[in-house]
């Protein structure tokens, strides 16, 4: 049985967490003197003089609405980035536990785990990219506390099999943490709805891609309230700034804007995927439920060369196992495209 407490490491079932100024009074009041702000203002906004909410309330509210999850099963990061992170020091302890992961994948589970001290098993995705579930089975351990998984994956761009996913969801006993964070431009759902069936899952998503929101940094991770409330305990009290805050708020305004965004970057993504699959120097486009394209040419690393002096950066990821030989290409603009393919076509 999955039993989120049972998982947590000692001096986090344990931990008194901060306890800020705004977060000992919430009331009105017209005279705030308690947190040692400068009461004069300042060089901006007078506003952001103030300490921001350190629990997001109204951007929780606002997302609440649109993604069908309740505030209270919100965590917000300062990018997915630190969700990662959060979820790695609330259950591995340092020199004992271990996290699994299915690489290709995102590079951030390694990196994030390697700061913590915690070990990381890695069990390939399959040729076709998909998760080898006998192999995860035997790859678990008593001290393995978190398998992330990634779908739409990074860099392979597929989406991974639901019923494999549910698999581990309905037999594995630490957190099943879902990265999303591509799942806008996915044919697929999100398992944002199956929270209620899973105590196990959390889902990962950021504003960083179909949002267009990078800067911003402003992550989300969707659990179960308990999960949730432990990952607010360890998170530095004010992550996501006022600024952030504000503007991410305006953002949330204009789901209509950013739909046809992601419509014309997913039709931008089959003309191109025709087009390159014209082109001699491509052996290979895979399928991709993501903003990306990973694509198998004739000669990597001297292709990436080649685009680099035409100015067009794209991500060499020819040395990753599994990506032989392949570049990661991001959905540009339809000029940005076609800029591209020309490039490819004069290469030889
Ligand atoms: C881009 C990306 C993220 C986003 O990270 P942020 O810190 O929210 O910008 C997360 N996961 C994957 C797989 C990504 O490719």
């Amino acid at each position: 049985m999955f039993n989120f407490s049972s998982l947590l490491r000692p001096n986090i079932k344990n931990l008194t967490p901060y306890s800020s100024a705004r977060d000992e009074f919430k009331g009105e009041a017209s005279v705030f003197l308690d947190a040692n702000e400068n009461s004069l203002g300042s060089p901006l906004t007078k506003w952001y003089n103030r300490y921001p909410d350190p629990m997001q309330w109204k951007v929780k509210e606002k997302l609440a609405e649109i993604k069908g999850v309740p505030a209270s099963q919100i965590f917000i990061g300062n990018g997915s980035d630190e969700c990662i992170d959060v979820l790695i020091r609330a259950v591995a302890e340092p020199g004992i536990d271990n996290i699994l992961i299915c690489p290709p994948t995102y590079g951030m589970y390694q990196v994030s785990a390697d700061i913590n001290n915690v070990a990381v098993k890695k069990i390939p995705l399959t040729p076709a990219f998909q998760l080898d579930l006998p192999a995860i089975e035997n790859g678990i351990d008593e001290n393995t506390k978190i398998i992330f998984i990634c779908s739409p994956n990074n860099p392979t761009g597929n989406s991974l099999i639901k019923e494999d996913v549910e698999v581990l969801l309905n037999n594995y006993f630490g957190l099943v943490v879902i990265d999303e964070a591509y799942i806008n431009f996915s044919r697929f759902r999100s398992f944002t709805q199956e929270l209620k069936d899973y105590p196990n899952l959390v889902v990962m998503q950021t504003l960083s891609k179909a949002w267009g929101l990078a800067a911003l940094r402003v992550g989300m991770a969707f659990s179960s309230e308990e999960i949730i409330t432990v990952m607010n305990k360890i998170k530095p009290p004010y992550n996501i700034n006022q600024a952030s805050q504000d503007l991410v708020l305006n953002a949330l305004e204009e789901v209509g804007q950013v739909n046809d965004m992601i419509r014309e970057l997913v039709t931008q993504r089959g003309i191109l995927i025709a087009k390159l699959e014209a082109l001699s120097v491509v052996s290979h486009v895979f399928p991709s439920d993501a903003n990306f394209l990973l694509v198998r040419v004739s000669a990597a690393q001297p292709i990436y060369n080649f685009l680099l002096g035409r100015g067009i950066v794209v991500r060499d990821r020819s040395k990753v196992e599994l990506c032989e030989g392949c570049l990661r290409i991001t959905i540009g603009t339809e000029q940005e495209n076609d800029e591209l393919v020309k490039a490819l076509q004069e290469y030889s």
